[in-house]
């Protein structure tokens, strides 16, 4: 039995207590949040988010990559979000590496180099600016009022503002 067949089973005791159903598709609170996926962090739980409060767009360092773009457009031109949370987080792993590097080992294993930035960081505070920048400079978001930064402190559970 595969961890996925285990996981099934929890989601049959999940879909019989239920209740759920109903929710609009539009967030409630209008939010937008860009996180990354580390396990340990709990977006919904950190923020006090329930189903339905909002969009969590998560990816490894939640950076705000061509597809988290391709998916803040359509949370706020389609389903009215106004405000953008960014999410990084201590400890991340994409401090661990180098694209270059990485590229270069999967093409030693495969033959073919990606072609696609992984988009690690050295810098935390600084990956979470250009990830706002990001945001800032793209002609398609209309909403850029409330696009705040922030890190995640693993050891603390607390959020510290990037500014
Ligand atoms: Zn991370």
């Amino acid at each position: 039995m595969s961890e996925t067949d285990r996981l099934l089973e929890n989601n049959e005791a999940y879909a019989k207590e239920f209740d759920k159903s109903g929710l609009p598709s539009p967030p409630a609170k209008g939010v937008a949040v860009v996180a990354c996926m580390d396990a340990r962090m709990d977006v919904h739980s950190m923020l006090g988010l329930k189903e339905g409060d909002a969009h969590v767009i998560r990816n490894a360092g939640g950076v705000v990559s061509e597809d988290a773009l391709r998916s803040l457009v359509i949370s706020q031109r389609l389903l009215g979000t106004e405000e953008v949370i960014l999410v990084h987080h201590t400890d991340c792993g994409m401090l661990t590496f180098k694209d270059e590097a990485l590229k270069d080992a999967i093409e030693a294993d495969t033959g073919e180099r990606p072609d696609f930035p992984f988009h690690a960081f050295s810098d935390l505070e600084g990956s979470v600016r250009t990830s706002i920048e990001r945001i800032k400079e793209n002609p398609f978001i209309p909403r850029k009022d409330s696009v705040r930064g922030f890190v995640y402190e693993v050891e603390t559970g607390r959020l510290r503002e990037v500014v």
